[in-house]
């Protein structure tokens, strides 16, 4: 019988440290433990012998790990394509390592005017979409908004701000209280129904989509589809049908990952969900 392959793009939380503590982040429990650089080259071996092509960085903050470099030429070397999500607040100390290696890079605009993250991180996330502005090469750039009961009003005010600058796909995702994290805590003050998704989605749609490219994410989307390694080699696959969570199936290390990935994956629903990044670099 044919031997399963790993989905042609591993997500990896880089790390579970983050510079700030976001009242609705689904991001790790920040005390996991980081992967040694030694044990991330044996990650790329097992990944890249198990058929993936490219590797999508989350975390926590990816650029807070002090190898992160050395890390992003592993992968560059490797052959693998590199995507990132950054919450930007470190961006200059590193911005030729990620302009020199990363194809896709996701940043976050949550309120118009303001951050959940800190007071700078708007101004931050703004100064890297001017940085790019004037570059004739440089990375797909996704816009990462998450709507929660808090924001929704402002949605429309971001999508203003964002005729001034230059991107590649607004991606809007739906508050997602993923189980232990801040976002379960802080779910009664921020969830939003499905309804309330649907209708800022047609809003957003009739006023923009003329000018940009967007995507936008119900719960339930990510259903089953990513291959998440955690900062400390487990594999998980997000569920969000009833129960919202990562759920760990074994250890990027197991010989059997992918069947036991298989198990709960859907070949279908990561190729869904993945699709709007090939979309970008095709
Ligand atoms: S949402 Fe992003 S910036 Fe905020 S705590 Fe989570 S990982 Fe950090």
């Amino acid at each position: 019988m044919k031997k399963k392959k790993l989905p042609k793009t591993v997500h990896f939380q880089i790390t579970s440290k983050c510079n700030n503590n976001c009242k609705h982040c689904f991001g790790p429990n920040k005390n996991n433990p980081d992967m040694k650089l030694s044990a991330i080259g044996k990650m790329i071996r097992i990944i890249t012998d198990g058929g993936a092509e490219n590797i999508h960085l989350t975390g926590g903050e990816p650029t807070l790990r002090k190898d992160f470099g050395p890390i992003l030429s592993k992968f560059k070397n490797a052959g693998l394509g590199i995507f990132m999500d950054t919450n930007c607040d470190h961006f200059f100390e590193n911005e030729k390592v990620i302009s020199q290696n990363v194809q896709v890079i996701g940043l976050p605009i949550d309120f118009s005017n303001k951050s959940w993250r800190n007071e700078m991180n708007l101004k931050n996330v703004l100064k890297v979409l001017n940085f790019y502005k004037s570059k004739k090469f440089k990375p797909k750039i996704r816009v990462l908004s998450t709507v929660t009961k808090e924001n929704i009003d402002d949605i429309v005010n971001i999508g203003e701000l964002l005729k001034k600058y230059q991107f590649d796909v607004w991606r809007i995702f739906q508050f997602l209280p993923l189980k232990n994290s801040n976002a379960e805590k802080n779910r009664q003050e921020l969830k939003i129904s499905r309804r309330d998704f649907l209708l800022m989605k047609d809003k957003i749609t009739k006023d923009f989509s003329a000018l940009f490219n967007i995507n936008f994410v119900p719960i339930g989307y990510r259903n089953k589809a990513y291959f998440i390694i955690s900062s400390h080699g487990k594999v998980m696959i997000p569920t969000e049908n009833g129960k919202c969570e990562n759920k760990i199936v074994g250890d990027i290390s197991d010989v059997d990952i992918v069947e036991k990935w298989s198990i709960f994956g859907s070949e279908k629903n990561f190729n869904n969900s993945t699709q709007e990044i090939f979309d970008l670099i095709k």
